[in-house]
C-alpha cells in the first residue's frame, strides 16, 4: 500500500473526482499578480517516461484496491472499499486512485497550469497512454494558457483531440487589455480570441475563467464589457466566473497595501457581473462554481437563461441595504448558499449572532473580516 505518484497543487473544482496526472511542473509563465498558486516554484516539463511511470504506479494502486474487493468478499466492486480508504488512506496518491475510483474512474485531470507547452506529440502519446492504461477513463481535461493555444497550429489540436484530450480550461480572467497588462497576465485579448477559438474550431470542449472583481474600482465597467465582447468572439462550451480574492503571497497584495489597486465591494462586484451578462451574446454555459462568488445562484444556459441569471441580481439588489449586509455576511460565513436562505430561519439566527459577535454593536461587519475570510476560499 505504499504505491505513490506525484500529484500538482491544484485542479478545477469540476475536476474533484478526475485522476490527476502531473505532466508538467508548476507554471511557465508565473507572473500574474492574482495568482499564487506556483510562486517560488520553478516550471518543469516532465519526460513522457516519467509520466507514464506515475500512470503506471496509479494502475498497481487500482489493482490492489480491486484485489482488497475480492479478498474482502465485494467481487471487485471497488465503491465499498473506497468508500472506507478514503478515510485513512496511506497516502496523498493513493487517496486521489480511491477517491476517482469512488466516482466511477471516468474522468482524468492534466496538471499542471499549461500542458500545452508540451511537444504534442508528447502529450498525445501521454494521452493514449492514459487511456490504453484505465479504459474506463472517458474525459481527459487540463489547464492552458490562452497563449499556447494560440501558438498552436489547428492541426495540433486536432491530434489532441483525437488522442483523447476532452476539454481544456484557460484562464481568460479579463478581456480587458489595459487590465490584462496591469495584472501582467502576459496575453492580450487578441491572444485570447485566437487560442480560444483555436480550441473551439478543434472541436475540444473549452471552459474560459473569468475573474469578477479584478479590474477593482477603477476598471471595473470595460472590465465587464471588454470580458463579454471577447467571450461573444470565443464562444466556449463553459463560462466560468470566480471572484477576486487577494492574500498576502500574491503581488497584488502589494498594490492594495500601497493604494495602487483598490478592491471594489461586493455590491459593485455584482453590479459588474449584471453588466457582463447583459452583454453576452454567446450561446454557452455560465457556471459559478467557486465558493468565492456572492451569488452563486447566477447560473444558466445563454442565451435562453439570461432574463432568469438577471432577476437574480436584481432580486439581490432590490434588498433593503441590512438584507443585502446580512446576506453578504452569511454568505461569506459560508451559512448562505443561495438568497431563499435569507428565509431560512436557523440560518438566519446563526448569522445574526455573527453580526452580533463582529459588529460591535452595529449591524455591520467591517470589510477587513470579510476580506481575510474570503483568504480562506483559496
Ligand atoms: S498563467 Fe495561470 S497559473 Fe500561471 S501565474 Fe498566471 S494565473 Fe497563475
Amino acid at each position: 500500500m505504499a504505491y505513490s505518484f506525484e500529484l500538482g497543487p491544484i485542479r478545477p473544482p469540476s475536476e474533484a473526482y478526475s485522476l490527476l496526472v502531473r505532466v508538467t511542473r508548476n507554471c511557465p509563465w508565473n507572473r500574474c499578480k492574482f495568482c499564487r498558486t506556483y510562486k517560488g516554484e520553478k516550471f518543469q516539463l516532465r519526460s513522457v517516461e516519467e509520466i507514464k511511470q506515475d500512470i503506471k504506479t496509479a494502475k498497481l494502486i487500482q489493482d490492489e484496491i480491486k484485489e482488497l474487493s475480492w479478498k474482502s468478499g465485494y467481487g471487485g466492486k471497488v465503491k465499498e472499499i473506497t468508500g472506507m480508504m478514503l478515510n485513512n488512506p496511506p497516502n496523498e496518491a493513493f487517496y486521489n486512485v480511491a477517491l476517482w475510483l469512488y466516482a466511477g474512474g471516468e474522468s482524468a485531470f492534466l496538471q499542471d497550469a499549461n500542458s500545452l507547452v508540451m511537444r504534442t506529440s508528447e502529450l498525445a502519446e501521454v494521452i493514449r497512454f492514459l487511456k490504453e492504461t484505465f479504459p474506463s477513463i472517458k474525459r481527459i481535461t487540463s489547464y492552458a494558457r490562452s497563449k499556447t493555444a494560440a501558438r498552436k497550429k489547428l492541426e495540433e489540436l486536432i491530434e489532441l483531440r483525437e488522442a483523447g484530450l476532452s476539454r481544456l480550461h484557460l484562464g481568460l480572467e479579463s478581456g480587458y487589455d489595459p487590465l490584462l497588462q496591469y495584472m501582467d497576465k502576459g496575453v492580450t485579448a487578441a491572444e485570447h480570441i485566437k487560442g480560444g477559438r483555436n480550441v473551439v474550431e478543434s472541436g475540444i470542449s473549452l471552459s474560459e475563467y473569468v475573474i469578477l472583481g479584478l479590474g477593482g474600482k477603477g476598471m471595473r465597467r470595460e472590465h465587464a464589457i471588454q470580458t463579454a465582447r471577447v467571450l461573444n468572439e470565443i464562444a466556449p462550451d463553459f463560462i466560468r466566473v470566480r471572484t477576486l480574492t487577494i492574500n498576502n503571497r500574491m503581488s497584488l497584495y502589494d498594490e492594495v497595501e500601497n493604494g495602487d489597486f483598490i478592491q471594489a465591494t461586493d455590491e459593485e462586484i455584482v453590479d459588474e457581473e449584471k453588466l457582463l451578462i447583459e452583454h453576452l451574446e454567446c450561446h454557452s454555459n455560465y457556471v459559478s462554481d467557486h465558493i468565492s462568488n456572492l451569488l452563486q445562484e447566477i447560473e444558466g444556459k445563454l442565451p435562453q437563461d439570461k432574463g432568469r441569471m438577471l432577476a437574480s441580481i436584481d432580486r439581490f439588489q432590490a434588498l433593503p441595504p441590512e438584507e443585502r449586509t446580512n446576506f453578504r455576511i452569511g454568505r461569506r460565513f459560508g451559512i448562505y448558499n443561495h438568497l431563499d436562505d435569507l428565509f431560512d430561519l436557523h440560518r438566519r439566527q446563526a448569522v445574526e449572532k455573527i453580526i452580533h459577535r463582529f459588529g460591535q454593536g452595529s449591524n455591520q461587519v467591517d470589510d477587513k473580516t470579510i476580506y481575510t475570510l474570503m483568504e480562506g476560499f483559496i
